[in-house]
């Protein structure tokens, strides 16, 4: 077994590192420098994988709850040891900021599994119904698929839970960010879990992602992506008839009441729908203002935006890096572009790079003002630093377009009071509303109405989501 970085360039499965052919570019998208490569499995390693995955079940799934979720803490502890090497190898595979992905990218991992590890003592694993007794029990083999927004996160998002639920996993994860989870894989190694318990597979969507999610030999995918990439898995998976949860996208609305404290709408507001670069599935993209406070929010909305630094991510003060690739930073420029061709006024930023920062993935922090229910800005996903202002006439029509998406992540509500955000937050088909800056809560389960998924990540609610009911009449 060979150790040090060039083990994250390979598939992890049962317990080695595996050389495989074909090769994908890792590019560092602040300098547009290749750093990695990583292998293009297919489906002869998602089968290894898989089998690999099988044979270690049915002997992980008999091991005390007690072990499984101290080995759950062990890897958090493995993480915490090597924060700063994940966060920087974070920082290098797509450009979060340094201090964002000390704080939040390794941040959020280590507290959905230390909450994951809290609550299973208690989770009611057997319950009595009449004269049944209801058993939960792993679903089996996890297939896992993740985006490349919160390269470490989303993994564990899905890792933790499944392994104290006593399941498998085999790991597809993005290949446009690979290298935190061969991090990951050395850390369960370094734990002491069982070879085969945990796999990574690397490659494209279309070869490895489709390899896994029609394997007969998988019970279960758990994918986070794009929509079109989680319909994707979810017609593939029907071949085999297996239980499919979907983590997708938003265009998540933040209503502002006319209320509200303005100052507190906006700061945080701005700070959630620009965090990591505006490419988070639950940015509050849209922000929903009454009509007659619109250009006083647009202008502090502005004034807000001249504090976020762009730039090198490595410096400790830059507060949004290059977008993940050159490819999403097309992605965005082009929907800037239709922002204006659209008829949206163009209160900050722009098409075009930031002065100075000619070359890598960067785009200029953005605000539309005056943005319609109808353009395409308000309704598709953009996935980069870019507010659309959005005025409406009443409480009434300020619903009605936050719920006229397909989506339905997150949302927030800004109210005078908490009776009267908690009223609007009721009427958003949304999975997670935020009222007066309520915080993120790593025990609340996580995801979408709509076309923004199926099924619920985080605490209790991702924990049942790796099992099966059974019930056994007495
Ligand atoms: P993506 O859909 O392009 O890729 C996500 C993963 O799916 C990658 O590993 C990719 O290789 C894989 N994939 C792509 N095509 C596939 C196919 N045909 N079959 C199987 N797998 C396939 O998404 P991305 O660009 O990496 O991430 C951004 C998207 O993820 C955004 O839409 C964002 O909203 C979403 N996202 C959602 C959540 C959530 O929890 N709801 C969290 C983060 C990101």
């Amino acid at each position: 077994m060979t150790t040090g970085t060039d083990t994250l360039t390979r598939h992890w499965i049962d317990g080695a590192w595996q050389e495989g052919s074909g090769s994908i570019a890792v590019v560092n998208p602040a300098t547009g420098q290749t750093i990695a490569e990583v292998p293009s499995g297919g489906a002869a390693e998602v089968d290894a994988a898989v089998m690999a995955a099988r044979h270690a079940f049915p002997r992980w799934a008999a091991t005390p709850l007690a072990d499984r979720v101290a080995m759950v803490l062990a890897i958090r502890e493995g993480i915490k040891a090597r924060s700063g090497e994940i966060a920087a190898s974070i920082t290098a595979e797509m450009g979060s900021p340094t201090k964002f992905a000390n704080s939040v990218q390794v941040g959020m991992p280590m507290a959905t599994s230390k909450g994951v590890a809290g609550l299973a003592e208690s989770f009611p694993w057997t319950e009595e119904i009449g004269n049944s007794l209801v058993v939960r029990e792993p679903v089996g083999v996890v297939g896992a698929v993740t985006p490349w927004n919160y390269p470490l996160h989303q993994v564990v998002a899905k890792v933790a839970p499944a392994l104290v639920a006593g399941c498998t996993i085999v790991l597809k994860p993005s290949e446009v960010a690979p290298l935190t989870a061969g991090i990951l894989a050395e850390i369960t190694r370094e734990a002491g879990l069982p070879a085969g318990v945990f796999n990574v597979v690397h490659g494209t969507g279309p070869d490895a992602g489709e390899a896994l999610a029609s394997h007969p030999g998988v019970d279960m995918m758990s994918f986070t992506g794009s929509v079109p990439a989680g319909r994707r898995v979810q017609e593939v998976a029907a071949g085999t008839v297996k239980r499919v949860a979907l983590e997708l996208g938003g265009k998540s609305a933040n209503i502002v009441l006319d209320d509200a404290d303005l100052t507190q709408a906006v700061k945080l507001g701005l700070g959630n729908c620009f965090i990591n670069g505006g490419q988070t599935c639950t940015a509050w993209t849209r922000l929903l203002v009454p009509q007659s406070l619109h250009d006083e929010v647009v202008e502090m909305a502005v004034a807000q935006a001249a504090k976020y630094t762009v730039g090198d991510p490595t410096d400790e003060s830059t507060r949004i890096g290059p977008m993940s690739s050159e490819r999403q930073r097309e992605r965005v420029e082009g929907y800037i572009t239709q922002g204006v061709s659209e008829g949206a006024e163009l209160a900050a930023g722009g098409s075009g790079r930031p002065d100075g920062l000619e070359t890598g993935a960067y785009v200029r922090p953005t605000i539309f003002s005056g943005v319609r229910p109808g353009m395409t800005i308000a309704q598709e996903e953009i996935f980069g630093p870019v507010l659309s202002v959005m005025p409406y006439a009443d409480e009434d029509e300020a619903v009605e377009i936050a719920n006229a998406t397909v989506y339905g992540l997150a949302g927030a509500v800004f109210a005078g009071s908490q009776e009267r955000g908690l009223e609007v937050a009721k009427r958003m088909r949304t999975g997670q509303v935020d009222v007066n800056g309520g915080q993120f809560n790593p025990l609340a389960p996580f995801g979408g109405y709509k076309q923004s998924g199926t099924g619920r990540e985080l605490g209790r609610y991702g924990l049942e989501e790796f099992l099966e009911v059974k019930s056994i009449q007495l």
